[in-house]
């Protein structure tokens, strides 16, 4: 079902939308099904996770972090990553910058919004992007490209319309105030809710359950 599933979601989507196939707690042999059936990117949620997954799979995916980053974990995650979605400090960032200069990589970055400004949430709060950017550009191998979301946990993903907006009109601010030629993923969008993320203008959606089924 994992390639079927893959294949109706793929051709449901319009095709300059990006989709980036969430498999944390997935194993190796249904990952490497979902590549099969034409998956490019895949998403995972921890880096010793992901480690051991890549130490199999390779390169012949791109790997997408979508968790939040331990400190501790950076060095492994930059080796692994080929872009991180969930960039939400700029301690981090610091410390990924540090770490991309040792082995000589830029890394692709997504910056994480709070767009319902959660207070048990991570991610920079709408009014603080302009001024998080600003200080991520002094960093020289992070290439920031655009943002990410979650929204808040809803039942009916129409009520995550608005947030969605939001993060859509701030994600356009930006691209004019910095007018980075890089700056082109907006990120939202995962099983329940990507028909309406899509709407609202993500270019990146996030699936799992609705290819994998549900995660025990
Ligand atoms: C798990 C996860 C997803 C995928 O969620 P599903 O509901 O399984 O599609 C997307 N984004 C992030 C950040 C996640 O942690």
């Amino acid at each position: 079902m994992i390639k079927e599933n893959f294949i109706k979601i793929r051709n449901e989507i319009p095709t300059n939308v990006e989709l980036v196939v969430v498999a944390k707690t997935r194993t190796v042999a249904e990952i490497q099904e979902v590549i099969s059936a034409g998956a490019t990117i895949i998403g995972e949620n921890y880096v010793k996770e992901a480690g051991e997954k890549y130490a199999t799979i390779g390169k012949k995916v791109q790997w997408h972090l979508v968790g939040h980053l331990q400190k501790n974990k950076v060095k492994d995650a930059v080796r692994i990553f080929d872009m991180m979605e969930s960039l939400d400090s700029l301690d981090l960032a610091a410390a990924i910058n540090k770490e991309c200069r040792k082995v000589q990589k830029i890394m692709p970055v997504l910056i994480e919004i709070n767009c319902a400004a959660e207070w048990q949430k991570a991610g920079i709060l709408p009014e603080g992007l302009n001024a998080f950017v600003q200080e991520l550009l002094k960093l020289k191998t992070i290439k920031p490209m655009g943002l990410m979301t979650m929204g808040p946990l809803l039942k009916n993903p129409q009520e995550l319309r608005p947030y969605f907006e939001k993060t859509r009109q701030i994600f356009e601010k930006a691209k004019k105030i910095f007018a980075l030629a890089d700056w082109k993923f907006l990120s939202m969008g995962m099983s329940d809710s990507y028909k309406v993320a899509i709407e609202e203008g993500a270019n990146m959606v996030r699936i799992g359950t609705a290819i994998f089924g549900q995660r025990s």
